[in-house]
Parts: structure tokens; sequence; C-alpha cells
């Protein structure tokens, strides 16, 4: 169990999120510190699961990611 709660995926808390989705790590600040986090090598198991999730959300609303 973890302390803290993953928004739904289809939420806007998504684009703004405090913590990584995936692994739980706070963030800095908000959807840029999550870039900054998935971009992170440390944090290669985080990138691929955004960019799968990304490429979801693209085949739901027909476009990228735009925040
Ligand atoms: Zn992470």
């Amino acid at each position: 169990m973890t302390d803290h709660d993953h928004p739904p995926r289809e939420s806007d808390a998504w684009n703004n999120p405090d913590f990584c989705p995936f692994c739980g790590h706070g963030l800095s600040d908000g959807g840029p510190g999550f870039i900054d986090h998935v971009e992170n090598d440390e944090n290669e198991a985080c990138r691929d699961r955004f960019e799968q999730w990304r490429e979801n959300v693209a085949d739901d609303i027909g476009g990228e990611w735009g925040g």
C-alpha cells in the first residue's frame, strides 16, 4: 500500500500531479516537475509508462498532450 492516491487517468489532476503517478516520487513543480522526473534516466521505468499512457490518451482524444 502507498500513502498517496493516484488521480484517475481521465482526471485533470494528471496534467498537474504533485507526485509521480507511477512511482509516487514527490514532484517539485507539478506538471513541469513531472516532465523533469520522467526525463531523468534514473526514472526510465516511469518514462516508459508515461509514454505508454500518453499514447493511450492520444488515441482517446486524437491529439498530443499539450498541457
Ligand atoms: Zn516516477
